[in-house]
């Protein structure tokens, strides 16, 4: 696997959480190229038959797994005349800059008042959550209340789930032994308020993650340390 960045999963999780996905990937056989930029690829007839690098080393293939992320197509948004920066800006009810029009999902810009800013998201339950924005807002209803994104992905037998999103954290609390494939990392705020959760086959600690994401209340580090006390102890 190439990687431009210096750790695998570097715009969506934490180091630690990085280091533990890296390790368990190269123990199944994954050779990583860390900090290595694709240049271009290298073809024999019509096949392609490596992978050039930025730093002129060629790694021998038959086949290419392009990963690399993608841009927001706005092209039909701005012929429209709408708003659109980084994705159709949009607020909390799914209108865009034109009451006529609605956008959700993966081409929006949206309002995340939990973080007090707008962000562009790519995943399944902010497409839904803006659906039932959008279907309120149709319906003549107030839309729901916004809820905390969040972020699946399965690789083996690891299930990582995210709640939340790690902005402005100051400290970063470990829960669970990361040997046993069985852990969560919280991201606190200085006033010890949790961004966010990322959650290693670790499904209490995914869910009251989420709720104290949501709550903004903050919590006592050494008790979320503690093992002995249940998640859902220290989300009541
Ligand atoms: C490989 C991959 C893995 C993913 N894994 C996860 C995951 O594990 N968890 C998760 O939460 N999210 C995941 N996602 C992201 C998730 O798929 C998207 O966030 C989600 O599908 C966004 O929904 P959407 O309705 O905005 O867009 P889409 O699902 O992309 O739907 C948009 C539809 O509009 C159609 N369309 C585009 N232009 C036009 C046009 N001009 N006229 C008519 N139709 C048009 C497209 O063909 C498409 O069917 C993954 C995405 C990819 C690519």
């Amino acid at each position: 696997m190439i990687e431009r960045e210096s750790r695998v999963l570097a715009r969506v999780a934490c180091l630690a959480l990085s280091e533990f996905f890296q390790d368990y990937h190269r123990r199944h056989g994954v050779v990583l190229e860390l900090d290595a930029s694709v240049d271009r690829f290298e073809a024999s007839g019509d096949h392609v038959s490596g992978v050039r690098l930025a730093d002129g080393r060629v790694i021998a293939c038959d086949v290419v797994l392009v990963g690399v992320g993608g841009v927001s197509n706005d092209d039909l948004a701005q012929a429209a005349g709408l708003d659109c920066r980084n994705g159709i800006v949009v607020d909390l009810a799914a209108h865009t800059s034109d009451p006529a029009i609605y956008a959700i999902g993966d081409c929006t810009n949206r309002p995340l008042p939990l973080y007090q800013r707008h962000i562009r998201l790519e995943s399944v339950p902010n497409a839904l959550e803006q659906a039932k924005q959008a279907a309120a807002d149709i319906c003549g209803r107030v839309p729901p209340a916004p809820e905390v994104p969040w972020f699946w992905s399965d690789q083996y037998d690891l299930k990582l789930q995210i709640a939340g999103m790690p902005f402005d954290v100051a400290e970063i609390v470990l829960r669970g032994d990361p040997a046993s494939a069985k852990f969560a990392v919280f991201h606190l705020t200085a006033e010890g308020v949790v961004q966010a959760v990322e959650a290693i086959n670790a499904g209490p600690e995914f869910m009251a993650g989420k709720s104290l994401v949501a709550k903004r209340k903050p919590i006592d580090r050494d008790q979320l340390r503690d093992l002995a006390i249940s998640m859902k102890e220290i989300a009541a």
